[in-house]
């Protein structure tokens, strides 16, 4: 170590666990963006970028940003059309996918839209935060890049901001290092060991909260309150629509005791959010979708709260 914001030992040790359990070659960030914002470092001046309609706000943001000054042309399309997002891939640089896609679940047919970014000569990025690596590794599907917000189920406790992206090729792990060394955006020593302590449990969290989802997600599908039901079968992530609208869901998001109305996920306590309340939420998100991040709590607790609290927007 020549400088503190080179490395440390406690992020080699962090990026030798993320490395093998994605199956690559690790490097933290001080947080999710921060290792968004290096992998777009790496698109070619001007480049098509293919993206979600759809994606984590932080990152929609930037890429259309970067798109209004110039610095890319982005394409945007539903990443479960697999159709267009094939012939998107025509004449692009990148194909930046995120699958299940925040908040609205769409999930990727990941390796035919990535054998088309190949065919093209584009690289692939996946966001694999909301699967994670225990039900999902997306560099064995062919993926250049993974991203991480080890923010989220990672780390698993909520208490800290981190990053990762995760190589194969060697070339793109030492732009991706260089990156990091000269933007500043190294994580935290401390960050990065309480980031080990949490992954210690990742796999029995992710069994528990995805336990949870598929039970509770199969109740709410039969409640009068509900209008629609978002899981793709796996992971810990789900959204419900209202179908009393957006101030329903609010009371809905106001009434429950045991999960928390906040942002964030992939903690061990549940969390729900109306995403709309925030005004840069994207519009393609309906007004009265709720997101519900699954913790480890006892699946009949999460059941019996949130239904009492669906009981006050029943529909007359
Ligand atoms: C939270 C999140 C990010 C951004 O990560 P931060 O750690 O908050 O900077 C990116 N993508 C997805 C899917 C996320 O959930």
């Amino acid at each position: 170590m020549e400088y503190a914001r080179y490395d440390s030992p406690t992020s080699h040790a962090l990026e030798e666990v993320i490395g093998g359990l994605e199956g690559g070659q690790a490097t933290v960030f001080a947080s999710g963006m921060a290792a968004a914002n290096a992998a777009m470092d790496l698109i070619p001046m001007g480049a098509v970028v293919v993206a979600p309609s759809t994606a984590y706000t932080g990152v929609a943001l930037r890429l259309r940003e970067l798109d209004g000054v110039g610095r890319i042309q982005l394409r945007v399309v539903d990443v479960d059309d697999t159709t267009t997002v094939v012939a998107a891939c025509s004449g692009a640089q990148m194909l930046w996918l995120e699958s299940p896609t925040n908040p609205l679940m769409q999930v990727a047919d990941l390796p035919t839209c990535i054998r088309a970014a190949h065919a093209n000569g584009a690289l692939a990025l996946v966001d694999n935060t909301f699967a994670t690596p225990i039900l999902q590794r997306p560099l064995s599907q062919g993926a250049d890049i993974i991203m991480h917000s080890v923010t989220k189920a990672l780390s698993g406790h909520s208490d800290l901001l981190l990053g990762a992206l995760v190589s194969t090729d060697d070339a793109i792990t030492e732009q991706i290092r260089t990156r990091r060394v000269l933007l500043g955006a190294l994580p935290s020593a401390f960050d990065c060991y309480l980031a080990l302590r949490g992954i210690r449990t990742l796999a029995l969290r992710v069994d528990r909260a995805q336990t949870n989802a598929k039970v509770v997600t199969a109740l709410l599908s039969e409640h009068a309150a509900v209008s629609k039901v978002r899981y793709p079968g796996f992971g810990t992530m789900a959204a419900i629509e209202i179908a009393q609208g957006a101030d329903a869901a609010d009371v809905v998001c106001a009434n429950t005791k045991l999960w928390a109305y906040a942002t964030s996920l992939g903690g061990v306590e549940s969390l729900l959010e109306r995403r709309r309340r925030w005004p840069l939420e994207s519009e393609t998100v309906p007004p009265d979708l709720i997101r519900l991040s699954f913790g480890i709590e006892n699946a009949d607790d999460l059941w019996l709260d949130l239904s009492q609290a669906l009981n006050l927007v029943l529909p007359n």
